[in-house]
């Protein structure tokens, strides 16, 4: 069975726009998981962490991993990009949340779905309600009512994610074939 799940990723070293995109071919390389949507690319202000500004993005899956299973995925694609922990809110090379499951609420040993901050960064609310702009929180409410509680921090928009075209609305990747899909 197939669920649907949101990812956020961002990363603030190395070469961050590449990082973001492996990631991509990375989340679909075993088959289980495909990307349904993503957000364009958005450079962030440090919140909580140091380095340079972040690059930010949110996608959309479909996946056959449970949740447990996709949080170990995404911190096997972290640490396949050489990312580091030596303290916390460190520059990161490559970072990827689960932010939501589906309306699902989890609280487990080292995993809360939705992720317990999403709704305080700007860095994930502002591309995850450009792809999402109904989507609701579980037990937050709606995403949309959220974002004021972050407006003072710094955001902009960059354009499309992996494309040159800049202009370009939410990248249905259905619709749109592009060159990081790999089915
Ligand atoms: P970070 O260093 O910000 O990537 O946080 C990673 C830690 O957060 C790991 O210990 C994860 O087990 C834990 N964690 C809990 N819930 C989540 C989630 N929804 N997404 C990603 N990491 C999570």
């Amino acid at each position: 069975m197939r669920s649907r799940y949101v990812v956020g990723l961002g990363a603030n070293i190395g070469q961050p726009e590449h990082a973001l995109l492996a990631a991509l071919i990375a989340l679909e390389a075993d088959g289980r998981t495909r990307i349904r949507a993503r957000s364009s690319l958005y450079r962030s202000a440090p919140i909580e962490s140091a380095g340079p500004d972040f690059l930010n993005a949110v996608i959309e899956i479909d996946s056959e991993l449970c949740p447990r299973e996709l949080l170990e995925r995404l911190q096997s694609i972290e640490r396949a990009a050489g990312r580091e922990r030596p303290y916390r809110n460190a520059p990161r090379t490559l970072d990827l949340d689960l932010l939501l499951a589906g309306d699902r609420v989890i609280e487990e040993e080292g995993l809360s779905v939705p992720h317990p901050r999403m709704h305080q960064r700007a860095f994930v609310m502002r591309p995850l309600l450009e792809l999402l702009p109904d989507v609701d929180i579980p037990g937050r409410g709606r995403a949309s009512a959220l974002l004021a509680g972050c407006a003072d921090q710094r955001i902009e928009r960059m354009g499309a994610f992996g494309q040159a075209d800049t202009a370009s609305p939410p990248n249905r990747i259905e619709a749109r074939q592009t060159g990081t899909r790999q089915s």
